[in-house]
């Protein structure tokens, strides 16, 4: 007879889950999702005003270094080239981002080479920091106070709402320093934007006889959930177990939505470096997209701010105290049977979408080899960390 799952949440985990798990197995699958969309924090839709393509919960670029995942991902929609090129505004000017030969010789008035800015930066950097412990020991270490104060100390202050020695170093570690004018936001080999959206993505994954999806389904834990074989949970690990530990930290992100005639500020992002303005970053879907046309635009302003309960989480913190309350519910649900955990929010980590898809490919081959050869299915797709 065939299984029965249930999956919790229709992001990028669990309809990557449900299609390798019907794919490869005999299941019928429930996915459930409180929201009344899939796609999670990467759904997008068309702005019923402009048509424009909008990714509702903030900008999302796939980007991936793995050939398989790029395969994967095509599979399910047409992708179109794209290489994200942001802007960022510092004390009333427009510098080019990630930190490349164009930003140092624009904040320094120079015209270096890439060969003089290395050694440039070495003079600025503070070498008495050999071992950064923290992001703004890292920022100094590597590239020195009068970058990090133009670019990272006011945006990080305000996307995180903790001072950045209070963050960990790998936070600044995603984004690139180059000594050349490459301004690619990204270093991934990969990179590109589904013509029709993330969410139609999704929907390719579950359109299957066995995945029956239910929207605006709440789950609330203590459910009876005996109907089915295994649990797979991707909502907020802390949430599953009443929070009975404390809550996990997050922030969140609110919008303020604008509309315009023709372009608003010619770029997809621009991110807002001065402490003083209240938002940090401004980004125009419309560029996304630059082989349809749309007279109108709209954009919005990005707002973080810490995460309530009745907010969406988005960026865990992972500060010390998060760690060890990560650590206590990890504990405990390595005790469950029948529950799974993985994604985002379930595993509690910073994670993009090609680590997220990579992940839970990963997971469904190993939790099926385990069922099958009758060993303890794994609770969890990732090691602490
Ligand atoms: N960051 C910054 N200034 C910028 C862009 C990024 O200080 O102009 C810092 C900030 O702390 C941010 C981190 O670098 O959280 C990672 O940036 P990324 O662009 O990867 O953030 P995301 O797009 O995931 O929000």
């Amino acid at each position: 007879m065939s299984k029965r799952y249930l999956i919790i949440g229709a992001g990028f985990s669990g309809t990557v889950l449900a299609d390798q798990l019907v794919k490869n197995s005999d299941c019928v699958i429930d996915i459930w999702d409180e929201r009344d969309h899939l796609g999670g924090n990467c759904h997008t839709s068309r702005d019923a005003k402009t048509g424009i393509m909008v990714h509702q919960y903030g900008p999302h670029i796939f980007n991936t270094d793995k050939k398989e995942i790029w395969d994967y991902v095509n599979s399910l929609g047409e992708f179109r080239p794209y290489v994200h090129r942001v802007k960022a505004m510092s004390k009333g000017k427009v510098y080019s981002l990630p930190v490349n030969l164009h930003t140092i010789n624009q904040l320094f008035g120079k015209s270096f080479t890439p060969d003089e800015a290395k050694v440039f930066l070495e003079t600025l950097a503070d070498t008495s920091i050999t071992d950064p412990q923290n992001f703004e020991e890292q920022a100094l270490r590597f590239i020195g106070k009068e970058l990090y104060n133009a670019f990272f100390y006011g945006y990080t202050k305000k996307q995180w709402g903790c001072e950045p020695t209070e963050l960990p170093a790998s936070i600044l570690k995603r984004i690139p320093v180059r000594f050349n004018y490459d301004d690619n936001y990204h270093n991934n080999i990969y990179t590109g934007i589904p013509v029709n959206g993330y969410t139609a993505l999704m929907e390719k994954l579950v359109d299957h006889p066995a995945i029956t999806v239910t929207l605006g389904k709440r789950f609330d834990p203590g459910m009876d959930l005996e109907a089915y074989d295994h649990v797979f949970y991707t909502g907020p690990i802390d949430a599953w177990f009443k929070f009975k530990y404390g809550r996990l930290g997050y922030r969140t992100v609110t919008f303020e939505t604008h509309y315009a005639d023709g372009d608003f500020q010619g770029t997809t992002q621009m991110n807002f470096c001065d402490e003083e303005v209240p938002y940090t970053r401004i980004t125009e879907h419309k560029h996304f997209t630059n082989w349809e046309k749309h007279d109108q635009t709209i954009y919005f302003k990005e707002f973080s701010k810490e995460t309530t309960p009745s907010d969406i989480p988005y960026y865990p913190k992972r500060l010390e105290q998060d760690k060890k309350l990560l650590l206590q519910y990890r504990t405990d649900a390595e005790a469950l049977q029948g529950i799974s955990f993985l994604g985002r929010l379930a595993t509690y980590r910073y994670m993009d979408m090609h680590h997220v898809i990579g992940e839970a490919l990963d997971f469904a081959k190993s939790w099926l080899l385990a069922v099958k050869t009758g060993q303890k299915p794994p609770v969890f797709p990732n090691r602490e960390a």
